[in-house]
């Protein structure tokens, strides 16, 4: 078997155990956080669950090569978190989510998966979700979503984080968000801060929505 047929396959064998996998989020809405490291995902899912963890039964399944250090912070805000240590690997599989769902139950109102910080292999394996979540950085270049164009093909919306850092970077908000229009014209966008507290409530409205929209499916 050559390179492409054993990608090939391992793709096919993710997709199927995916599709499990959605069957049984009937009643769960299923957000796939995807970024580079180190762009903020788990300061956003701090600053936002801690708002949910009393209205909606949620959990968080964190994705990193090692350390439990992402699922620590989650559960230090009181929303449970199940880390998955992924070793050489660098993106989530539905088998690791499928793991981690043995342990948090299907009776959830929301999972937010956190993968690996990897702008490529996270775009092609499907784990289930609703929609992707791509995290971008202020400090990462504006010129991103045509760099990695398959991501943000595959994303539902789309995060500009640290706003406040605009000032010493250079960072074009409108040019990115441009880039990611052209690649991704569906694209929902955030501006965030951590910081400031900028764009949390609005990120917060859109994953309420989202979770409405799986119900009333
Ligand atoms: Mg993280
Ligand atoms: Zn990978």
């Amino acid at each position: 078997m050559g390179m492409v047929d054993v990608k090939a396959k391992i793709l096919e064998k993710n997709y199927s155990k995916a599709a499990v996998l959605r069957d049984k989020f009937k009643n769960t809405c299923v957000l796939n956080f995807v970024s580079s490291p180190g762009s903020g995902k788990t300061s956003i899912l701090e600053k936002v669950l801690v708002m949910f963890k009393d209205k909606y039964k949620l959990a968080v399944v964190e994705g990193d090569q090692q350390t439990t250090n992402d699922a620590d912070r989650i559960e230090a805000t009181g929303v449970t978190a199940y880390q998955v240590n992924t070793g050489r690997a660098c993106h989530l599989e539905a088998t690791d989510v499928e793991k981690a769902m043995a342990e948090l139950g299907y009776d959830l109102d929301l999972l937010i998966i956190e993968n690996v910080g990897n702008l490529v292999c996270p775009s092609q394996f499907d784990l289930g979700e609703d929609a992707k979540v791509i995290v971008l950085s202020t400090t990462e270049g504006d010129d991103k979503p045509i760099k990695y164009p398959v991501m943000f093909r595959v994303g539902s919306s789309f995060i500009i984080n640290k706003t406040d850092l605009l000032p010493y970077v250079e960072f074009d908000v409108d040019k990115c968000i441009g880039y990611a229009k052209g690649v991704n014209p569906e694209l929902e966008v955030f501006q965030a801060s951590c910081k400031t507290g900028e764009g949390l409530e609005e990120i917060a409205a859109y994953i309420e929505g989202m979770i409405a929209k799986k119900k009333n499916a």
